[in-house]
């Protein structure tokens, strides 16, 4: 492993991303099991849609979309399963939208650095240890007890710095 390199990429080249939900949920069901952790239809589902979108999804489409497959759901429910992804490190919470992304890297605990598109709301992973021992040794210089590490970046990505920026949601 090299000290810095992505977790998750921007989408540049087309690809079948159903595979990438495909290998997601089979690395979240090997690394629960192996935790005793229980993945429910219900967790398993809401971690199914995360994946499926490629960007930052908020608690509020996942109950919309839970809610048409199975009738009504309610909030508890998603924010207890969100909560549960959340905890075993297999999602992350981007502050700055209120929405949630997959870690393909689940099984390590790590900071999370992320790059989020603001023309189309793409959001890619970044992954440095630099970064992690830069922020450590700064916050303990200022007697500072650090508990999380998310660090959210704004800027565009390869496809709306093309188009200069101009690209609106897809
Ligand atoms: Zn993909
Ligand atoms: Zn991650
Ligand atoms: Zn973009």
């Amino acid at each position: 492993m090299t000290e810095a390199d992505a977790v998750t990429a921007f989408d540049q080249h087309e690809h079948d991303h159903r595979k990438c939900v495909v290998d997601a949920l089979s690395v979240a069901e090997s690394m629960c099991e192996r935790e005793g952790a229980r993945l429910t239809p219900l967790r398993r589902r809401v971690l199914e849609l995360i994946w499926s979108r490629r960007k930052p999804v908020g608690a509020y489409e996942l109950l919309d979309e839970l809610s048409r497959e199975r009738g009504r759901v309610a909030p508890p429910t998603v924010y207890r399963a969100i909560e549960f992804l959340l905890d075993q490190g297999l999602i992350h919470r981007i502050e700055s939208l209120n929405a949630f992304v997959g870690c393909s890297e689940p099984r390590r605990p790590h900071a999370g650095y992320f790059l989020i598109c603001r023309g189309c709301g793409a959001t890619a992973e970044l992954k440095d240890r630099r970064i992690d021992g830069a922020i450590r040794a700064g916050a303990q210089r200022l007697g500072f007890r650090l508990e999380g590490q998310t660090v959210e970046l704004r800027g565009l990505c390869p496809a709306c710095a093309d188009e200069g920026g101009a690209r609106v949601a897809h």
